[in-house]
């Protein structure tokens, strides 16, 4: 009795989060890998839903789900958002330091937080721009980490995306957009420099050369 409760449980958990799914407008390979369901299973949901949510305009996408980690970096406001819902993603305890997600075997829990920092997301961004199906394959991509990173920014230490491979500082679009400032230098390093130069070069006058002043008698009349 215990077993078939816990397995009923599961199925309930598996159908709710292919619907959430759905309403995202998830590919059926999508739902396939997050939920394990069948592609007949999963083709039977969209009918369902569609019969439950008549009003709502759902779009069964066709096609190969996204695989390019270069969608990322295009462009800096889509580097920015997924920056954003990569925090999200970190925040609902998807991604972990250390912790590898596995895409043949994701647990049902890990597709409902996906959907929770999805849907936060698209709640608190103007105008999205990143579909379920790219934030999808954000995570697996970050999981993996072989190409695409969250660092913190060297000038704010905001979390960023950056390409795995790049050498350079890492800098968020805010920083990366203002032009750098002269920093002033180290008070030591200026104290060195200042005696390497000469005193006039410093600003200091240098020592009068006063030639001796001749006795009032002896001044020419
Ligand atoms: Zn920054």
């Amino acid at each position: 009795m215990r077993i078939t409760d816990d397995r009923y449980c599961r199925d309930r958990m598996r159908l709710d989060l292919a619907l959430r799914l759905i309403g995202h407008e998830a590919r059926t390979h999508t739902i396939r890998l997050w939920t394990g369901l069948t592609e007949d299973r999963v083709r039977k949901l969209y009918r369902t839903y569609i019969t439950e949510h008549p009003g709502s305009p759902v779009t069964r996408r066709r096609g190969k789900s996204p695989q390019r980690c270069s969608y990322f970096l295009r462009s800096p406001r889509v580097q920015q958002e997924a920056a954003v819902l990569a925090g999200f993603f970190c925040m609902a305890g998807i991604l972990a330091h250390g912790w590898r997600l596995d895409p043949r075997a994701l647990p049902i829990a890990q597709g409902e937080l996906l959907c929770t920092a999805y849907e936060t997301y698209l709640a608190l961004v103007a105008e999205p721009r990143i579909s379920f199906e790219h934030a999808a394959f954000l995570v697996i991509a970050l999981a993996r980490g072989d190409e695409l990173a969250l660092r913190p920014c060297t000038g704010c230490g905001a979390l960023t995306l950056v390409d795995c491979c790049t050498l350079r500082a890492v800098a968020c679009n805010v920083c990366a957009a203002t032009p750098r400032l002269p920093q002033p230098l180290p008070s030591a390093v200026r104290l060195r420099r200042a005696r390497d130069l000469p005193a006039a070069a410093r600003g200091a006058p240098a020592p009068a050369q006063l030639a001796p002043i001749p006795p009032r008698a002896e001044l020419p009349s």
